[in-house]
């Protein structure tokens, strides 16, 4: 009994350590998706920006506020300003592709917290199948036997109340 609840506390405290692990990644990656929200607004913005503009201005402005590798060039306004449109989509492309990337990787530690008290000894299923065999004379009998989990009481779960 006492090494039943020795092992049930060291399997709570593994489920904690886990749970902590997988928040701070969540959290980690959490932050990574609120700041590329907000660059793929800014990019939106500045295409939005370049598509109604009829300056020169405009295109260099937004080649400064967009980090851009295209030089606009004076007298080519509308051939620069479609190489210009042309990067900030592949940059909108690249960071929504990014965006679902985090978005799925999120989902997947979402899970894996649900998860993560799944008890270790019968995987959640709150019972053991005993299989054994018994000696008649000559005849060997297979037994079984399903008894509940001792470790976590037969609620497939290992609680912390
Ligand atoms: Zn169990």
């Amino acid at each position: 009994m006492n090494d039943e609840y020795g092992k049930l506390a060291d399997v709570r405290e593994r489920i904690r350590l886990k749970l902590k692990e997988l928040e701070e990644q969540e959290a980690y990656l959490t932050n990574m998706l609120e700041g590329l929200k907000s660059y793929i607004v800014h990019v939106q913005g500045l295409l939005e920006k370049v598509k109604n503009s009829s300056s020169f201005q405009v295109l260099e402005e937004v080649r400064r506020l967009g980090d851009l590798k295209t030089r606009p060039k004076q007298g080519f306004f509308k051939m620069s300003k479609y190489a210009i449109e042309k990067e900030l989509e592949e940059k909108l492309r690249e960071a929504e592709k990014e965006q679902e990337e985090l978005v799925s990787k999120i989902e997947t530690i979402k899970q894996k917290k649900e998860d993560a008290n799944v008890c270790p000894d019968c995987m959640g299923q709150g019972k053991i199948i005993e299989k054994w065999y018994e000696r008649e004379d000559r005849i060997i009998r297979p037994m079984i036997r399903v008894k509940r989990c001792s470790l976590c009481g037969g609620k497939g779960r290992i609680s912390f109340s």
